[in-house]
């Protein structure tokens, strides 16, 4: 039960987090909205409880409208066309001396009356804009909890379900194969699958039946190992991971061609079967039958 520890460990802060989101979106929303002149509480209401955030996007859409400069002499809020502060007559930006409108500092003739524009304009008070380091630090907030959580769960699911999952193999000479008790109509499956294979070394050949089950299906596998029939090093193993589980079968070359291997497994998915001979794996084609060629039942 260790796992239940590390996860409740790992899980309790992510979820304070997923808590904390709320309340940073609020108390952003709260401050930006106030100092861009629009309606504080009402954008927070709508920010913290419209739901998926919804209410968050509006905001960050419709703050556009508004400007969040305020004028560096005397905190006036003014907006980016301003050429002085409305409060105390600061120069905002630069402008024609022929007619007064706004230009911008590098432009050397008035878009509006042509007259030419000085080189530099001195006296300009130009108006601050907080910068806004809180936003990108709650948009991260926003994508990075939620994806860890998913991880977490997921990474977890695959951790509890490796737990479980039973397998069981044993090898039989291809003669004794066809002397036991399987049926009729898989002697002759069996009989034709092997007819016409041509076994290449270094391959593995697989029939694999399933029978639905709960809460787990079985899983049967007539494998054929060219290289390691009789092979002494048997082992059989299940993993799990988060694409699912694998069945991993660790033989021995023995270049012995004349046996077979029965293995069960119960598991939810179908494993994917490895099959490794003196510690490598070779590549395994398998082949889904409708009738269960083990005899392992
Ligand atoms: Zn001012
Ligand atoms: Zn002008």
């Amino acid at each position: 039960m260790a796992n239940v520890g590390v996860l409740v460990f790992v899980l309790l802060p992510l979820a304070v987090a997923l808590l904390a989101i709320p309340v940073l979106i609020g108390v952003y929303v709260y401050r930006d909205a106030k100092r861009r002149g629009m309606n504080a509480v009402l954008w927070t209401i709508i920010a913290v409880f419209v739901p998926s955030l919804i209410g968050f996007i509006i905001y960050l859409l419709v703050r556009g409208n508004y400007s969040d400069m305020a004028c560096a002499r005397c905190e006036e809020r003014v907006s980016e066309e301003f050429v002085v502060c409305p409060n105390c007559g600061a120069r905002l930006r630069p402008s024609c001396p022929g007619c007064g409108f706004p230009v911008e500092a590098d432009w050397s003739v008035c878009p509006r009356c042509a007259a030419p524009l000085p080189e530099r304009q001195d006296d300009i008070v130009w108006p601050i804009r907080h910068a806004d380091r809180t936003l990108p630090k709650i948009l991260v907030l926003i994508i990075a909890v939620p994806a860890l959580l998913i991880l977490l769960l997921l990474f977890s699911f695959s951790a509890f379900s490796t737990s479980r999952g039973v397998a069981c193999m044993m090898s039989v000479s291809i003669d004794d194969y066809f002397e036991q008790d399987v049926s009729g109509e898989a002697k002759e499956e069996v009989r034709a699958w092997l007819d016409q294979m041509e076994p290449e070394g270094a391959h593995a050949y697989a029939l694999c039946y399933s029978r639905h089950g709960e809460p787990e299906n079985e899983y049967y596998y007539l494998v054929y190992v060219p290289d390691a029939g009789n092979s002494a090093n048997k082992g059989i193993g299940m993993s799990g991971g988060l694409f699912g589980k694998a069945l991993s079968v660790d033989l021995e070359r023995t270049g012995d061609a004349g046996s077979l291997l029965c293995i069960s497994a119960s598991a939810q998915k179908r494993p994917r079967l490895k099959i490794k001979v003196d510690g490598k794996k070779i590549p395994c084609e398998v082949t889904g039958v409708d009738f269960e060629p083990t005899g392992i039942e």
